[in-house]
């Protein structure tokens, strides 16, 4: 089969990406190693920045969004038992919108099913091929068949363990790693949350975060060691734990009931450079991971997608490759400054046992000037709605 853009990986990036090719009149296909069925099992991001939103309204897919998604104009620290809330909206002007990442990805499923764009589910053995040259492919099985796409160009939107990242030469490309010491272990339980904002609570017991996906649907997160078993949380101990690392008021408000999602994630930053190898783009996660604690991931992949679109628009557009040369370059920049956030608010909201009584002091201390000072609040602020495109 032939197309322009051959998309590797049916997440939030090539999901998004494919829609608003396809909008433009740009011929696409999207191949994923999973079923449909497993992505959308897959519980992850909640918290969406506004340009985010922009761009699942520029593909047609926001109707549900705006119907179902709870916009949020603050959220709260906790520390020494008591809440601070960032006013996002006062100090930006701007909001985030809490809506799960599984359902914005079967609204773009389903825009895309709509608008009969071809998504290859269950593809085994994905491959991109040739792209330092001028007529990349990717091939991949299906059914016991080995099957070509051949195509203009290449998005790597695999995620961090996908074959794209890795189909490049070693030496063609710097990456920059930190893993965490601990992970996070979250819950879904049908629940109203604790509060109607978020809350990111700072203990000597290790974080907490009090999330949500609707007024009845709550996600809650405990740090917990790496090497932690499932088995070993049954829902009462999660319950008493995430209880005693909240402030007493939001503890006493806390309602349980079963979880019926629950997983450890590991804690990362990483960043792939550059973000393009010929003919072969990477996206979102395929090229950097952030830790949760700033909401970027997800928001990451849709600014990547932005800078993206532009390029490829104005190549079939305008026959020009300015967008798709200055890609890299662009969407690095915002990473960066993304996995700055993320990091800096992982260091200052966990518990580091390294760090000692020293180190926990100087948590305090800057948590405390975050909530007290207008300018650190909006540094926090303007960071957490998402910097500008
Ligand atoms: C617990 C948790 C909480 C999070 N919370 C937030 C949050 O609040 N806000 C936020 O912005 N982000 C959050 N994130 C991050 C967010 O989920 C990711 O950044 C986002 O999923 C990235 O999208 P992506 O499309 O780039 O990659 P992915 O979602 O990983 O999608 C990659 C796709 O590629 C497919 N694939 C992989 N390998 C291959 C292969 N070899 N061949 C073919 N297909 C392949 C996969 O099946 C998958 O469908 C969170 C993540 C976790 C784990």
């Amino acid at each position: 089969m032939r197309t322009k853009v051959a998309i590797i990986g049916s997440g939030p990036s090539g999901l998004l990406l494919g829609q608003l090719l396809s909008r433009a009149g740009i011929d696409n296909v999207i191949v994923d190693r999973a079923s449909r069925g497993h992505i959308l099992e897959r519980v992850r991001a909640g918290v969406l920045e506004e340009g985010t939103v922009g761009l699942m309204e520029l593909c047609g897919a926001a109707a549900r969004l705006h119907a179902e998604a709870l916009p949020h104009d603050g959220f709260s620290l906790a520390f020494n038992g008591q809440n601070h809330r960032i006013d996002l909206h006062g100090l930006t002007g701007k909001r985030v919108i809490v809506y799960g990442q599984t359902e914005l990805t079967r609204d773009l499923m389903e825009q895309r099913q709509q608008d009969g764009a071809q998504t290859v589910y269950e593809a085994e053995e994905v491959e991109p091929h040739g792209f330092d040259g001028e007529k990349p492919l990717v091939t991949y099985r299906r059914d016991g068949v080995t099957r070509r796409i051949d195509c203009d160009f290449i998005a790597g939107c695999d995620g961090f363990h996908g074959v794209s990242r890795k189909s490049v030469p070693e030496k063609s490309i710097a990456t920059f790693e930190r893993v965490y010491p601990f992970g996070w272990l979250g819950i879904l339980a049908e629940v109203p949350p604790v509060g109607h904002e978020l809350i990111y609570a700072q203990h000597e017991r290790g974080f907490a975060l009090c999330s949500m996906r609707s007024a009845t649907r709550s996600r809650y997160y405990i740090q917990c060691p790496l090497d932690e078993k499932l088995e070993t949380w049954p829902d009462d101990r999660f319950w008493n734990e995430l209880r005693r690392r909240l402030p007493p008021r939001d503890a006493e408000r806390l309602q349980t009931g079963p979880a019926f999602e629950k997983s450890i994630a590991p804690l990362r930053s990483f960043v792939a450079e550059p973000m393009r190898f010929g003919r072969l783009f990477l996206v979102g996660d395929a090229a950097h991971i952030v830790p949760p604690t700033g909401a970027k991931g997800l928001n990451l992949a849709a600014s990547d997608v932005h800078y993206l679109f532009s390029g490829l628009r104005e190549f079939y557009a305008e026959n020009s490759t300015a967008g798709i040369d200055a890609y890299s370059a662009k969407a690095l920049s915002r990473v960066w400054k993304a996995v700055r956030f993320s990091w800096s608010m992982t260091m200052l909201m966990h518990e580091f046992p390294e760090v000692g009584p020293f180190g926990r002091k100087m948590q305090e201390a800057e948590l405390a000037y975050l909530v007290q000072s207008r300018a650190a609040s909006t540094v926090l602020a303007e960071n957490y709605v998402g910097l500008p495109l």
